[in-house]
């Protein structure tokens, strides 16, 4: 994500300020939220493999994995291997890596996003570009910003996508596009909607997860419907009963709280493509060298791909997002 910080920081000091200055009596300390919900006994499966592959890239040497860093590329050698593991293709001739250029105070920067495709049963119907940002913000005055959360989860989360497509297509193509240089604007995305690898008549929709792991009441937000009501009747009954709880919104209204342009399916919206976004509400550790894995609970994350695969599937089955 890409959330300008300097308000939600001025935010988080009034609500602690209000807190402080609370009369008594305050709530006992221990005692839960009202709105928190209980976890499950047990993680799932889904839950622990997404979080391996979420330690994986925040394992020593992927350093941040900034924008043009050997932690970077190290990154970019971890995704190609699982996709090539999991059979799925490029979606160009000359594989998965599709380098751009930007401009960064004054220097061009080469970043550089990863693309594969995952053939439909239809191959008539138009594309849903799947994607996750798997830059980060690298090392800063000596402190690894290691990103779990934003976005090693959401990468997790694009693979078991690709994961779940090779076993059991979806009736559309899809495109799988990992983005590069999010954090320094939506960059891949900008130029990934710029210079599709198919007609750009041919994208019909955009499904982005950025930050998609941890979430102290388990909730997830799905933005979208708010700009694109099309959406609403195919979303809703697709994520009634499910095992974490999911909330529309953050995709109205402008300023802050509106999400829509806050991470690269805001690309997509500006391009008259429709957007299914997926991520949870800030935390304390976002932006800071403290987003770590273990802070990730698996069953929340296992909850979360429950959710998104039977999005998709709804998604699948529709024909018109707009
Ligand atoms: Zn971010």
């Amino acid at each position: 994500m890409t959330r300008p910080a300097r308000p939600r920081r001025l935010a988080r000091l009034a609500a602690f300020l209000l807190l402080v200055l609370l009369p008594w009596p305050r709530p006992a300390a221990g005692q839960p939220a009202a709105s928190a919900v209980p976890a499950p006994a047990t993680a799932n499966a889904d839950g622990a493999a997404l979080l391996a592959s979420i330690t994986a890239l925040t394992a020593p040497g992927m350093d941040g994995r900034a924008t043009g860093s050997d932690g970077n590329r190290k990154a970019q050698a971890w995704i190609e291997a699982r996709l090539g593991a999991l059979g799925v293709r490029p979606a160009g001739s000359a594989g998965y890596a599709v380098p751009f250029m930007f401009n960064r105070a004054g220097a061009t920067v080469t970043g550089t996003n990863l693309v594969a495709r995952c053939e439909g049963r239809r191959a008539d119907a138009p594309y849903l570009v799947v994607s996750a940002h798997y830059d980060h913000l690298g090392i800063r005055n000596g402190q690894t910003y290691h990103g779990a959360d934003d976005n090693a989860s959401g990468v997790a989360m694009l693979l078991h996508v690709a994961a779940r497509c090779t076993q059991t297509p979806f009736d559309h193509p899809l495109l799988l596009a990992f983005f590069d240089a999010e954090e320094a604007g939506l960059q891949g995305a900008q130029a990934f909607v710029k210079a599709p690898p198919v007609p750009a008549a041919r994208l019909a929709l955009n499904i982005n997860f950025d930050m998609v792991s941890r979430s102290a009441t388990r909730e997830i937000f799905v933005a979208g419907p708010g700009r694109w009501p099309a959406l609403r009747p195919i979303l809703e009954p697709a994520v009634a009963q499910a095992p974490i709880t999911v909330r529309f919104g953050h995709d109205t209204g402008g300023g802050q709280n509106d999400w829509t342009t806050q991470s690269d399916h805001g690309a997509f919206h500006a391009a008259g493509i429709p957007f299914v976004y997926f991520g949870v509400e800030d935390h304390p550790d976002y932006h800071k060298p403290s987003d770590t894995p273990e802070k990730i609970a698996p069953d929340f994350l296992g909850g979360v791909a429950t959710v998104v695969l039977r999005v998709l599937d709804a998604l699948d089955r529709a024909s018109a997002y707009r």
